[in-house]
């Protein structure tokens, strides 16, 4: 066991991780992301869970492929690595997708708590989830940087009162639930620069997406046309 600050740090192998995401489209950074956790914290696998309607993404000028889409090429990306699979329990969902529900599902199902992996990036927009007090009860936490990395620690980055049940480690990177016994860490991993706009902006100015989509993701995407550039025809069409 490793003590730091009154807090056990250790993590033990074995568990099961969730990754939820929007995945429009799922992208090498994602699939990198959930690689390196496995490997870091000993999970079993990743389950991929792609969102049907993501409450917080619903609105601005960015393209939202058919959930029906995005879960395909997850499976796609998913059928390249033994450890990672889709669940699409939230399109069978009715209304939005709140990952509260999600994880009382998966957690009920699995009888453990299942590790949640998250970029710091949408970490800090915790407090607008719904119930994130209950959410942080029911799961674990794992906290990937991605770029462009920040300085930071859970303790920073988990505002009042949300922090008020947790004890932290003394250097803030990991946080221990003191009745739950769940707990939040902060993973340094070597994440890439990818991210779902960048594919859209380089797919709707033409441009070429290989670098940044598994290979029969970029197929299936590409065939698609769903991001594709507007020609100036379709421009003009009232
Ligand atoms: P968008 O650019 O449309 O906002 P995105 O690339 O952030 O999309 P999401 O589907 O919204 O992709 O991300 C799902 C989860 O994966 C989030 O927790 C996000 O922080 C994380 N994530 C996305 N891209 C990366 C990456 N390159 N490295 C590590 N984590 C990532």
């Amino acid at each position: 066991m490793t003590v730091r600050g009154g807090v056990d740090t250790a993590t033990r192998p074995g568990g099961i991780g969730v990754l939820g995401g929007t995945f429009n489209p799922i992208h090498r950074g994602h699939i990198h992301a959930a690689l390196a956790v496995i490997e870091a914290l000993g999970l079993e696998r990743v389950v991929l869970v792609p969102a049907a309607v993501p409450p917080l993404k619903q609105s601005g000028d960015a393209i939202m492929a058919p959930a029906e889409a995005r879960l395909a090429w997850a499976e796609l990306a998913a059928a390249e690595h033994a450890q990672l699979s889709v669940d699409p329990l939230e399109l069978d969902r009715v209304g939005p997708s709140y990952t509260l529900e999600t994880i009382k599902i998966l957690a009920e199902r699995w009888g453990q708590p299942p590790v949640f992996l998250i970029g710091h990036d949408a970490f800090i927009d915790l407090p607008s989830w719904r119930a994130p007090e209950t959410l942080l009860t029911l799961c674990h936490v794992a906290v990937m940087t991605r770029p462009p990395v920040r300085d930071g620690s859970i303790a920073a980055w988990l505002p009042a009162p949300l922090d008020l049940p947790f004890a932290f480690s003394e250097d803030g990177q990991v946080a221990r639930h003191r009745t739950a016994g769940t707990w939040i860490r902060r993973l340094a991993i070597n994440a890439l620069d990818i991210s779902a706009t960048e594919v859209r902006r380089r797919l709707a100015a033409g441009e070429p997406v290989g670098a940044l989509l598994p290979d029969p993701v970029a197929d299936a995407v590409v065939a698609s046309g769903l991001y594709a550039p507007v020609s100036p025809s379709q421009e003009n069409t009232p």
